[in-house]
């Protein structure tokens, strides 16, 4: 019933919101205000505990709701993701200094962004630059973060940075940079995505309280990758709702489309891909609810939802490849939703570690040896 009721919200509500931007940036206050809206229904902050202001849901329930927001609109779902992951890595934090961050994101005044890449640093996460050096009781920041989600509206930044003494580099740490201290933005224009904000964070001289230290030195990096076992199949998912919204339209194209004298639904290769398809997004369903299973059951999830990423978001670049064929030459024009859609797919591939960083982690399972 919340499933049912969620989707219809998402499909009169949240869908023709985004699509009157047209791919164009969604000011902060109308953003805020369509969060507030996703809000009740779990979808920011649900599988955060009930006492840190989340709605205490498993990470399979988040997951089917997570895809019906990326079927509606996936820039808001990518700003669902941020704030979802913000809120589990500040909930596992002891102590008060969380709970401020937690409740903003809860009551949704406040947008976090997490901060690993950088310009030379991707793939490569071990090797992070930015630095925390110790000065008193503060860490002073200096570095610079890049495709950071949420980050051109953020209002803190959970930063992967090494800290370092006089002496020594003590290891990768995770700190919360308030934007009150002091860090920079600009955002950064791409392909798709652009409603909502994808952005380099500037760090020169930034002074973050030495309280704000969310993981020892050397933990910092466990934790993230931690938090990515859950995102991966996430971004998945959102990778089955664009393929999903692809064969929703080519089943439609199809049966309305005439070639040749009879509906192109009606000829064998036409319906071949639309077979395909449909076997392919239930088989990348499948994998990314059984790798959040997985996370939710605390089973150790990276190979399965490394596979999960890998193969659903391979999966949507081969299913609006087949839409773009069915829709043909309609399929080009930006009057038809495919157009869209084939951009778009080409995202997941990339985000949250890219397809070959996929199958070098589960390599390194299989065979014991690791190739990075
Ligand atoms: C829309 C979007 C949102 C994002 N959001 C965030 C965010 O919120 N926070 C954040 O920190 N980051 C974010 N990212 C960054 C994302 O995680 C990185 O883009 C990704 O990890 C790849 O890094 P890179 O782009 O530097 O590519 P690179 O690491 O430079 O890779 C380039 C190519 O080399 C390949 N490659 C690299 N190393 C190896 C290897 N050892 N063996 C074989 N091939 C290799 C890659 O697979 C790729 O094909 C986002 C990116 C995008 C596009």
């Amino acid at each position: 019933m919340a499933l049912d009721s969620f989707r219809r919200f998402a499909e009169s509500e949240i869908r023709p919101a985004l699509e009157a931007y047209e791919d164009s940036f969604v000011p902060r206050e109308e953003m805020q205000s369509l969060v507030r809206q996703l809000q009740p229904f779990g979808v920011i902050n649900g599988p955060v505990a009930e006492e840190d202001g989340g709605f205490g849901l498993d990470m399979v329930t988040y997951g089917l709701l997570f895809e019906e927001l990326a079927r509606a609109s996936a820039d808001l779902a990518v700003v669902a993701l941020l704030q979802m992951e913000c809120s589990k890595l500040l909930a596992g934090v002891p102590g008060d200094l969380t709970r401020p961050y937690l409740r903003s994101i809860a009551e949704c005044e406040k947008f976090g962004s997490i901060g690993i890449s950088e310009p030379d640093v991707g793939s490569n996460i071990a090797e992070i630059r930015t630095r925390a050096r110790r000065d008193g009781d503060h860490f002073v920041v200096n570095g610079e973060k890049q495709w950071i989600s949420n980050g051109h509206y953020s209002d803190f930044n959970i930063c992967v940075a090494q800290v370092e003494n006089d002496r020594e580099k003590e290891g990768l740490a995770l700190l919360l940079v308030d934007r009150e201290h002091g860090y920079t933005s600009r955002n950064i224009p791409k392909m798709i995505l652009n409603s909502q904000s994808t952005a380099q964070l500037f760090f020169s001289d930034v002074r973050v309280p030495a309280a704000n230290l969310l993981t020892a030195p050397g933990k910092g990096l466990g934790k993230m990758l931690g938090l990515l076992d859950a995102g991966r199949p996430l971004v998945g998912l959102m990778a089955v709702a664009v393929a999903q919204a692809a064969l929703d339209d080519s089943i439609e194209y199809a049966r309305n489309r005439k070639q040749h004298g009879k509906y192109i639904a009606e000829h064998q290769l036409i319906q071949a891909m639309i077979a395909e398809m449909a076997t392919e997004i239930d088989a990348a369903r499948l994998l990314c609810y059984r790798a959040l299973d997985r996370v939710e059951k605390g089973l150790g999830s990276a190979v399965e939802s490394s596979k999960a990423k890998l193969f659903a978001t391979d999966m949507a670049l081969r299913a609006v490849n087949k839409a773009m064929e069915i829709h043909g030459g309609n399929g080009l024009t930006t009057e038809f939703r495919v157009e869209k859609l084939y951009r778009l797919a080409r995202i997941f591939p990339i985000t949250e570690g890219t397809s070959e960083m996929q199958k070098l982690i589960m390599a390194r399972d299989l065979l014991g040896v690791s190739a990075f």
